[in-house]
């Protein structure tokens, strides 16, 4: 569903943030990205959706076989839906259902269809009857919701989530979490929260200095001490303490 081939890109000051980014994500798979601050991963959600450069400075992207191209943009950006890390980035209406319609206004879609779809979205985000609220009285937690239901509304098939769980509290934490695996689509998440890719994601892609270091099954990758030391990250506490599987107790009694 995500081609990406050599990926490279540099800010307009000349910093270099993406070298070499090679990578798939097959359809329905959610795949974790992380790695410490300044690695590059918005920079990388940022360019799968040609927000930051279109066509791609260096490499290439392909979303459901479709290049990344100034004459598929309008395409790419119907499928691959970014929610970006501050909703306050994202949110810019006066009510709920005007900011989750503003998608679906922008795909040409009927009035009837954009009210459908705003309906959908916001039972989908578990806060229907909310159409009528100002998004800045809402909590964190509501606005990350309400800027889901925006981009869930374009029916996009990836998701890309940057920082989704930053600055929730335990509760909305867990229940973004759920939410999070309801929505069926093809998911790239990149996040601090290893504890959540370890809930969330199949897979895990480890970034640093703009590139990408390892690539594997979660727990595996995760579970590597040595790398995610390497990495600025830390192996996950639930993979410290996870139990052995009953059969490898039994072979241990008796072993000794
Ligand atoms: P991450 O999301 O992993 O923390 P970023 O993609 O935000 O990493 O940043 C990657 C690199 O690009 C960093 O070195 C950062 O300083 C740099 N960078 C990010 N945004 C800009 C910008 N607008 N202009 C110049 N450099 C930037």
């Amino acid at each position: 569903m995500i081609e990406v081939e050599q990926l490279s890109y540099s800010y307009p000051d000349g910093r270099q943030a993406l070298e070499g980014v090679t990578f798939r994500v097959m359809e329905g798979e959610t795949v974790g990205l992380v790695g410490p601050n300044g690695a590059g991963k918005s920079t990388l959600l940022l360019n799968l959706n040609g927000l930051l450069a279109c066509p791609p400075q260096r490499g290439r992207v392909r979303v459901g076989g479709l290049e990344l191209s100034r004459a598929n943009l309008y395409e790419i950006r119907r499928r691959v839906g970014l929610l970006f890390q501050d909703p306050d980035d994202q949110l810019f209406s006066a009510s709920v259902g005007e900011d989750v319609a503003f998608g679906p206004m922008q795909l040409g879609l009927g009035a009837e269809e954009v009210r459908r779809r705003v309906s959908e979205a916001m039972a989908a985000v578990k806060l229907p009857g909310f159409e009528g609220r100002a998004p800045h009285h809402l909590s964190l937690g509501e606005k990350k919701r309400v800027c889901l239901a925006g981009v869930w509304a374009c029916q996009p098939g990836v998701l890309l989530f940057d920082e989704p769980t930053a600055n929730f509290d335990p509760r909305g934490r867990r229940e973004f979490i759920d939410l999070c695996r309801s929505l069926s689509a093809t998911k790239l998440l990149a996040s601090h929260d290893l504890e959540m890719i370890l809930a969330l994601c199949e897979r895990v892609l480890v970034m640093d200095g703009g590139q990408v270091i390892a690539q594997g099954e979660t727990r595996e990758i995760l579970g590597d001490e040595a790398l995610m030391l390497a990495h600025g990250l830390e192996k996950p506490h639930s993979l410290f303490h996870a139990h052995p599987h009953p059969l490898q107790v039994c072979q241990g009694t008796n072993s000794r």
